[in-house]
């Protein structure tokens, strides 16, 4: 695939010239009203997308009357933005509920932390202690579970929340790393008061998706908060090949992605997406410390992930989105999985090689050998070879080789080199 398109590069360039030189004369305010920006931008995601060159385009002339000529020498306000048609499309792709709060972070780290925040906000709500006013201190106990193999970025945010790491109640994973269902039963039936479960879209060695239809009936059975990190899983929703994986994953009440892997955009882009809005926004804004009603018109950014000042995260969204379109992003998954398939089969058809998880998604995991050394061996070569490049992990007590697939430009040719390359590493 043709990964530089200098023409499309200088395109950018154009516009970024001719907007930065006139920056020193132009009127510092914008001259176009939030309505006509978004009548401007507001568009249909469409099935086969557009021409980058014309999104480019589009998104320069269309967003220009609306930018505060804030890198000018006349301007001494503030920044705020929108992102209004990004989140309609993200909420669409997904199938998520429309009325969802939507908010740009800079990862699924803290994507995960603004959605317990919300949850921390609805569990305690319900039992009426507001802890936004109040804080941890004193607040009914909240019970915490997640999955024995949720990411350290659950626990990472659980730390940043006050709920501390060493109370979390762990629920068994099966041979996938997919949560126990059962087990979940058997330990909500213990469980008393506010309650927040943290399950996965998308084990970050496996792929594998914990079983969200069965989880959510429990959840719900007992009115506990259902969290799910998706950071690149969550992704398999905008194929219909995937979708049935992620069948049940809406309905939880928040979830967590990362456009920065599987979308391709720039880091640092993550996307938290809370069921309930205005739990979403009564947690993050910092203008009105308990506004319970959102009128979904208005919308300043720092009311709805941690940040008070931020880079505009939504444009690189809209741009990709808008370029890909619906069959875009499904073929960009699909691909990828495909290829993740591709290198599962090359791979696994080598005697000295076992493949250790369904490949489910786009993540393969591959021992060498009968050992760990030999395992570690292989990787160290691949890092040094340079034909590719890739990482280890410890998968349920071994040695293992994680190949992720997630780049745009990868072709099937780049599978087999690679595959070639890592099998010409094995020692001999
Ligand atoms: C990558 C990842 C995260 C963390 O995302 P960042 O964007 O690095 O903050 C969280 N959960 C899972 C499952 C991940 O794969």
């Amino acid at each position: 695939m043709k990964v530089v398109d200098e023409t499309l590069l200088d395109r950018a360039r154009d516009h970024a010239v001719r907007f930065l030189s006139r920056l020193p004369d132009r009127r510092v305010g914008v001259t176009a009203t939030r309505d006509e920006l978004l009548a401007a931008l507001r568009v249909p995601l469409t099935a086969p997308g557009e021409p980058a060159s014309d999104v480019i385009d589009a998104l320069a002339t269309g967003a220009e009357p609306g930018i505060m000529a804030c890198a000018g020498p006349r301007y001494f306000g503030f920044v705020i933005g929108g992102s209004l048609p990004v989140r309609e499309w993200l909420l669409d792709l997904f199938d998520l509920p429309r009325s969802s709060g939507l908010g740009f972070a800079t990862g699924c780290q803290m994507a995960n932390y603004t959605a317990l925040a919300a949850a921390r906000h609805g569990v305690l709500r319900r039992v009426g202690w507001n802890v936004e006013e109040e804080g941890l201190q004193g607040a009914p106990r909240v019970n915490i579970v997640a999955g024995a193999e949720a990411h350290v970025t659950i626990y990472g945010a659980l730390r940043y929340l006050g709920f501390g790491t060493r109370g979390v109640q762990r629920v068994e994973a099966d041979e996938q790393g997919r949560m126990r269902p059962e087990k979940l039963k058997e330990l909500m039936q213990h469980l008393n008061g506010p309650t927040i479960i943290c399950a996965q879209a998308g084990n970050v060695n496996s792929g594998a998706v914990d079983p969200m239809r069965e989880i959510a009936g429990i959840a719900h059975k007992h009115d506990a908060w259902l969290h799910v990190d998706g950071a690149f899983g969550l992704w398999g929703r905008a194929s219909a090949q995937h979708r049935t994986l992620l069948d049940g994953v809406e309905l939880a009440d928040s979830w967590a992605t990362d456009a920065h892997k599987w979308l391709n955009v720039p880091y640092d882009c993550g996307i938290v997406i809370v069921r309930d809005a205005a739990a979403h926004r009564a947690s993050m804004t910092t203008t009105a410390e308990y506004l319970e009603q959102t009128d979904g018109k208005e919308r300043d950014e720092f009311d709805w992930a941690p940040e008070f000042s931020r880079r505009g995260r939504g444009f690189t969204v809209y741009a990709a989105l808008r370029h890909l379109g619906r069959n875009g992003i499904e073929a960009l998954i699909d691909r990828n999985c495909a290829q993740a398939r591709q290198f599962a089969e090359i791979l696994g058809r080598d005697p000295r090689v076992k493949i250790l998880n369904d490949v489910v998604l786009n993540q393969v995991l591959v021992r060498f050998g009968d050992d760990d050394a030999t395992t570690r061996t292989v990787i160290s070569n691949v890092q040094k070879e340079g034909t590719c490049w890739l990482a280890g992990t410890t998968w349920h007590g071994v040695a293992a080789m994680r190949i992720s697939v997630s780049n745009w430009s990868t072709s099937s040719e780049d599978v087999e080199r690679s595959a070639a390359a890592i099998l010409r590493c094995i020692p001999a």
